[in-house]
Formats: C-alpha cells, sequence, structure tokens
C-alpha cells in the first residue's frame, strides 16, 4: 500500500477523504500531537503542532495507542472503539511526507451502520466492552496482563515523546523468592492466594497516583509502572513500601506465610533509544541481581 507522499498528494487524498471520514488528520503519534503542513517560501515543509483532540466525546486514549502500533510497524490499522453509545470505526495508516514520519488518522461515527433493535446494540456494546477489558486483564490477580503491557509499551517503538515533555516513566521489576516452595508447602491455591495478595498490595499503595499501575507480566512476576513522579521519589516509594510489606502476611491453616520479594527498578532516561524493550531490560538485570545478591531487596542503579 502506498505510503509515500509528496504534501500536495497527501493534501488532494485527506480532501477526497473528508467526504467519508467524520475526522481526517495527520498526527505525531509519539508525542500525542495533531500535525499541520503547510510549503513554506524555500520549498520546505512547516509543521505546526497542536495537541491531539479526542476523537471520542469521553477523551479514550485509544486513537494515540493505534497510532503508535501503526506508526512501529509501518502499516494500516483498522479498529472500533465505542465511546458513551456510539461506535467508531478508527483507520491509521503510517505515512512519510517528503521523509517526515507522520500517521494518517481517520475516524468515522458507525453507530447507525449496527441497525438493530436498541436493547440488541446495547448488548453487543457491553459484551464489547467486557471482552476488550478481559482482553488485557489477568485472570487471577485482575491487574493488568502482559498483552496490556505489549500493547501499550512494548510494541509502540520509542516513548521518546514522553522523554521530551519532562516525564519520568519509571519501572519496578518485582519477582516472588523462591515462589514455588510456597506452592509446594502450601499447595496451588494458596499459592494463588499469596499472588492476589501481593498484587492487591502494590495496587493499594500507588492507589492515589492517577498514572502508576501494577501488572502482572507472567508467574509470580509484577510490574509497577509510573509516570507521576521523578525516579528518586519512585525507588524511595517502591523501598518504603516494601519494608511496609514485610510486616503484611497470609495465613493458611493457622500458619503464617512469609515471602520476600526481589526488586530491580529503572526509568526510561537511563536508555540511548527511549524503548520500553530496553527499560525492561535493565530492570529485569537489577532485578536478577537482587536475586543474587541474596534475594529480599531492591536495586536500583544508584
Ligand atoms: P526465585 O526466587 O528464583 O524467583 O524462585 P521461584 O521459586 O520464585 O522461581 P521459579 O521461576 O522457579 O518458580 C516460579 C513458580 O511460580 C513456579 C510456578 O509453578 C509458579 N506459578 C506460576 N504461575 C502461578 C500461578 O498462577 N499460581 C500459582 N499458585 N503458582 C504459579
Ligand atoms: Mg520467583
Amino acid at each position: 500500500m502506498k505510503h509515500i507522499y509528496t504534501l500536495e498528494a497527501i493534501t488532494e487524498e485527506m480532501e477526497l477523504l473528508k467526504n467519508s471520514f467524520d475526522v481526517v488528520r495527520l498526527v505525531q503519534s509519539t508525542d500525542c500531537v495533531e500535525c499541520t503542513l503547510t510549503r513554506a517560501a524555500n520549498g520546505r515543509i512547516d509543521i505546526s503542532e497542536q495537541p491531539c483532540r479526542s476523537l471520542f466525546p469521553n477523551g479514550s486514549n485509544s486513537e494515540p495507542r493505534i497510532s503508535a502500533r501503526t506508526m512501529a510497524e509501518k502499516k494500516c490499522v483498522l479498529t472500533f472503539e465505542r465511546s458513551e453509545g456510539q461506535i467508531f470505526a478508527v483507520y491509521s495508516k503510517y505515512v512519510e511526507i517528503e521523509g517526515n514520519k507522520l500517521t494518517l488518522e481517520l475516524a468515522k461515527n458507525v453507530t447507525e451502520s449496527f441497525a438493530g433493535s436498541e436493547g440488541g446494540l446495547n448488548d453487543m456494546m457491553r459484551e464489547l466492552d467486557r471482552q476488550s477489558i478481559q482482553l488485557i486483564t489477568d485472570d487471577l490477580t485482575q491487574v493488568h496482563n502482559r498483552r496490556y503491557i505489549n500493547e501499550h509499551y512494548m510494541n509502540v517503538g520509542s516513548l521518546d515523546g514522553l522523554v521530551r515533555k519532562g516525564v519520568d516513566f519509571c519501572l519496578a521489576i518485582i519477582d516472588i523468592d523462591h515462589f514455588k516452595d510456597i506452592n509446594d508447602e502450601y499447595g496451588h491455591q494458596i499459592g494463588d492466594e499469596t499472588l492476589v495478595s501481593i498484587a492487591n498490595f502494590w495496587k493499594k499503595v500507588f492507589m492515589a497516583y492517577t498514572n502508576t499501575f501494577v501488572a502482572r507480566y507472567g508467574g509470580d512476576e509484577f510490574l509497577v509502572i509510573s509516570m507521576d513522579m521523578r525516579y528518586e521519589k519512585f525507588v524511595d516509594s517502591i523501598k518504603s513500601y516494601y519494608a511496609a510489606c514485610h510486616k503484611c502476611h497470609l495465613t493458611a491453616d493457622g500458619r503464617e506465610i512469609k515471602y520476600t520479594m526481589s526488586i530491580g527498578c529503572a526509568a526510561l532516561k537511563e536508555t540511548k533509544n527511549s524503548l520500553f524493550s530496553e527499560l525492561f531490560s535493565t530492570a529485569d538485570k537489577r532485578m536478577y541481581n537482587a536475586k543474587q545478591s541474596g534475594r529480599n531487596c531492591i536495586v536500583c542503579g544508584n
């Protein structure tokens, strides 16, 4: 599919698309800005940017995510999104306009096309909601799952837009020490309860923050991702909450179940290319160092 354009060709194509779509725009998805391109007197392209307004009434942030994927994979993505009782078709395409790498984003309200009884439509939308939440949620602990992390961070290319905005993107990888022994000693169900309890603990301590959340990356490994505070504060919080967690315990058959964790922390600003995969690998190495240093500790790089 064609993705290389001159300014004149993309302008013409966008004018035509306006006949079929409610929104036709060019976006720089990593910075989450809409771009207007004009030809300067010297023949070069001038780009003016304004904040990306949401395509949907409730300000869902899914469209930058869709475009981020388009950008990273240099391809087209078509999805259906629902917002406040309306269904939108969102189409996103990677384009290069005289060397400028952008995303062409198109959206159309297609609620009418899903004709049928009002009840049927509501049921379908409820089901769509339920399924889309289920897809990104860990069954056992009800925190975000690995798919969520991959879709939002691992597979979206560089996060340098966040760095430029001054956001400190922090990650902690938390792995339970000798978790296998808990399963072996108390049984799988108590093992499950331990996982739920640990997920809830980390979720609760960061509850007051809007952009800090917990995910289960797999097995007995959890992530805390934060975009709310400086890395130094993030590390201090993890340390003090972990100290508090020590005092937490579970009881099974009247016995206290004690567990410890090994934690590796890192910040996106430490990475070379602002990629989540680099950040993950730094934090993972530190978590491994924590294991090597006898477990039950936090390694944060300073
Ligand atoms: P280490 O300190 O090196 O991390 O040792 P560990 O025993 O925690 O690590 P290991 O990777 O050997 O074992 C992880 C265990 O987690 C093995 C697996 O059976 C268990 N596990 C993975 N997912 C679940 C789950 O959903 N429920 C329960 N109960 N156990 C799980
Ligand atoms: Mg473990």
